[in-house]
């Protein structure tokens, strides 16, 4: 899925790089394959990137006279009301200058090469540029043709070469005529000379927020894939990208906006609300956790079950956990809500995105305790945001079994995950492994056969309107069931399927 973030702050002095490495931090759940930062000091850029979660891709110092050298170094820098506490690591207290882009890498199969590691590098006439993209392309077959490269390059190399080969004189217009030749899913974070470009695709698949830090030596301006990076860098929101715009962020603090395109269409990827973004992160004002607990309640309605104890699976299942708990409570349910019935350490990290299935299930047992005093001879309701391939709900039912409790239902907050999605989590990788993919009929046949299969009491999905509904009754009217894009659970794709429609 990635996370994106870019930074001109108008006072020379203050440096991008501590800025973007905490904003990279705050959206590490986007990506842990790999992450990048490149800033600019007016001379000359910066560039440090490395594979897997940011504490791994840019060492961290662990002794405490290095961190107190670099809390030394950042002072002198002008920095010493921020980051004393999460120091970033020397590598990135050493990059200079006051604008830079910042990249968290997700995938979802193979070992990532470190060629594919971003921002990635470019030369326009002569002078370095660097991309970093949140999304996918549904025709880089044809765009690496005309890049001449071959199919081991990600899709940002690809793009990276055709700008790099442009004819174009002015940068802007070389940028323009590329970004109108591509189709897909795509959110840009582009610096060149002193300036961040943060670009849309037309149906603003993704999340992509304009923030503005004011302080006595200047104007900051920052755009992030999530609003919860923007609060903790103290930026308030100003507004989202709109879907087809360019947005230039300048040194001498202004903002400038250019449409590649009129022709938008805003479909947003409903798995954003569902799963993918922070809870505390808001999109077009609505706060995804709100939306999670409101999906909660529509799940007590749809499914209420007779259960005693409610656990989510956390941390993706909690907010609609709390919901569901509360909207049976309001239907008479004495049930009681075990938040750490499954206990989930804070060191461990998503797990879907591990490329190796042993990996995935080790991975699980090692996420997850039960806790017996909480789930022996309980009948229990498990929640949780969604399944995809089944692996979280056969690891979890085994735990539970373990824990010796009476029975097991589980409720999903969105309907199943029945096609591929080609626009940034990228399930078409594994479209064959699909849990519900080969499964014919309703949703209900749907949730009776998954649950015959792992010896669930029962399985209730959420339904696409609920679903939907929950997210837009939150919006003021403003978002409405069609501004959704819902390719997991439908089969339709807004922006067309491609090289991949076969
Ligand atoms: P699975 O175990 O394959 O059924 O995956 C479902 C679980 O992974 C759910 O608990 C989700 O919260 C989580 N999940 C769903 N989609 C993704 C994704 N694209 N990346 C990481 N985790 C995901």
């Amino acid at each position: 899925m990635c996370g994106i973030i870019g930074i001109v702050n108008q006072a020379p002095r203050h440096q991008a790089a501590p800025d973007l490495y905490v904003g990279l931090i705050n959206m590490q759940h986007r990506g842990k394959q790999g992450a990048g930062i490149v800033t600019y000091d007016g001379r000359r850029y910066y560039a440090e990137k490395g594979p897997g979660e940011l504490a791994q891709a840019f060492i961290i110092p662990s002794s405490y006279e290095a961190r107190q050298k670099l809390a030394q170094l950042l002072a002198s820098q002008g920095n010493e009301e921020q980051w004393t506490h999460i120091l970033p690591p020397p590598s990135v207290s050493s990059m200079l200058g006051n604008s830079g882009i910042g990249h968290t890498r997700y995938g979802t199969a193979g070992i990532s090469s470190h060629l594919n590691l971003q921002p990635i590098e470019g030369s326009f006439h002569g002078e370095p540029f660097f991309l970093a993209h949140n999304g996918n392309l549904v025709n880089a077959k044809r765009l690496r043709q005309t890049a001449r490269l071959s199919d081991g390059f990600s899709d940002t190399v690809v793009i990276t070469t055709i700008l790099s080969q442009s004819q174009e004189r002015n940068f802007e217009q070389a940028l323009l005529g590329l970004i109108r030749d591509l189709e897909g899913a795509f959110n840009f974070m582009v610096l060149y000379r002193g300036f961040v470009y943060a670009i849309r695709d037309r149906f603003g698949f993704h999340p992509l927020t304009i923030g503005r830090r004011e302080h006595a030596d200047g104007i900051d301006n920052i755009v992030a894939s999530e609003t919860c990076a923007l609060d903790v860098l103290r930026a308030s929101r100003v507004r989202e990208v709109k879907p087809g715009e360019i947005v230039r962020l300048e040194p001498n603090g202004h903002i400038t906006t250019m449409h590649f395109t009129q022709d938008t269409n805003i479909k947003l990827d409903i798995f954003e609300f569902i799963y993918f973004l922070r809870p505390d992160s808001q999109w077009y004002g609505v706060e995804a956790g709100q939306a999670r607990y409101q999906m909660g309640l529509q799940l007590a309605l749809e499914h209420p079950l007779d259960v005693d104890t409610i656990i989510p699976i956390a941390d993706s299942g909690n907010e609609a956990a709390l919901g569901y708990w509360e909207g049976l409570a309001l239907r008479g349910s004495r049930a009681i809500f075990r938040p750490w019935g499954l206990f989930r350490p804070h060191f461990v990290s998503r797990t879907f995105i591990e490329p190796v299935q042993s990996q995935r299930e080790q991975y699980l047992r090692l996420k997850f305790n039960p806790r017996q005093s909480q789930l022996y001879n309980r009948h229990v309701a498990v929640v949780d945001d969604s399944i995809v391939r089944g692996n979280t709900i056969a690891a979890t039912l085994r735990l539970l079994k373990e824990a010796g409790v009476a029975s097991v239902s589980m409720v999903v907050s969105s309907p199943p995950y029945r096609y591929p999605d080609f626009y940034g989590i990228d399930t078409y990788r594994i479209q064959n492994e699909l849990l519900a993919q080969s499964l014919n009929g309703n949703t209900q046949s749907v949730a009776k056969s998954i649950a015959r299969r792992f010896g669930l009491r029962k399985l209730g999905y959420l339904s696409l309107v609920a679903t939907l509904k929950s997210v837009s009754q939150l919006s003021d009217g403003w978002l409405k069931s069609k501004d959704f894009y819902t390719g997991p659970f439908t089969g339709q794709y807004p922006a067309g399927l491609g090289d991949f429609a076969t």
